[in-house]
């Protein structure tokens, strides 16, 4: 499965892997975490996310920081300060960067694998 599957995907995925352990899925609760590729601080008119939510969070980096970070920034915001999305656009910039450099190494790791001649994982 490549790094563009969706949830849908991974849904099916799972389903089809338990099917071939003989294990009925009946039903999956959660979803996969988000890697800071694609973060939505601001959903509709009154409802924004924080956290996990907004897909703030890295493999590198965690998400505990940037979930306290967004949740006391859109507090202060919807208090009278600074625009939830004004003041948590450098926070984006270095998760959406993160996740482009985890990206990049995961690829350059693969190439490195290729080259000695072993197998390149799948997920
Ligand atoms: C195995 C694992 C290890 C991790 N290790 C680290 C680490 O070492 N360092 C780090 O920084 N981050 C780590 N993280 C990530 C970190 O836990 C999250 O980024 C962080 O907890 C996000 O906080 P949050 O408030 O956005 O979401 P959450 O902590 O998930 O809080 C969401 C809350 O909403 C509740 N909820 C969900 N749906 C509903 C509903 N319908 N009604 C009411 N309540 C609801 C949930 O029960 C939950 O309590 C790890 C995550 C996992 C899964």
């Amino acid at each position: 499965m490549g790094n563009d599957a969706s949830p849908r995907d991974v849904r099916e995925w799972l389903a089809a892997f338990s099917t071939r352990l003989g294990i009925e899925m009946r039903g999956l609760r959660g979803a996969p975490i988000p890697t800071g590729d694609d973060v939505l601080l601001h959903h509709s008119p009154n409802v924004w996310f924080v956290g996990d939510a907004a897909g703030l969070i890295t493999d590198l980096g965690g998400g505990i920081h940037y979930a306290i970070e967004s949740a006391a920034l859109l507090a202060d915001s919807l208090a009278g300060g600074e625009p939830y999305e004004d003041a948590m656009a450098q926070t984006v910039a270095e998760v959406t960067g993160m996740a482009r450099s985890i990206e990049l190494n995961y690829f350059m790791r693969c190439m490195q694998i290729s080259r000695s001649g072993a197998e390149v994982p799948t997920v």
